[in-house]
């Protein structure tokens, strides 16, 4: 589970009493030690570090739905794992 994850919700359907909503994750926070695509190498979502007292500590993805550069540009997800997981080298 990411530490944070901000949400979006649409609402939809013919009329306010029969609406549906529907949510996406629009982000979502890893710590750094986290074993997960978001701190692969080779994930290629958008993708920034946060940092406390000067020391990389959090990594926040956007889209948390990307491609994995090890695995011929596959679908990957942010939360996700593989034995080919490798940190990433800005960690
Ligand atoms: S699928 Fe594996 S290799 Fe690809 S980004 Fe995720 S952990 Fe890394």
């Amino acid at each position: 589970m990411p530490l944070r994850v901000r949400r979006d919700a649409d609402k939809t359907g013919d009329d306010g009493n029969n609406a549906t909503v529907r949510e996406r994750i629009m982000s979502a926070v890893y710590r750094v030690t986290d074993k997960k695509c978001a701190t692969c190498r080779w994930w290629n979502g958008e993708r920034g570090i946060e940092f406390r007292a000067n020391q990389p500590y959090y990594v926040k993805v956007g889209n948390p739905n990307s491609t994995c550069s090890a695995r011929g540009n596959g679908a990957a997800s942010a939360a996700t794992v593989c034995p080919r997981w490798t940190r990433w080298e800005k960690l």
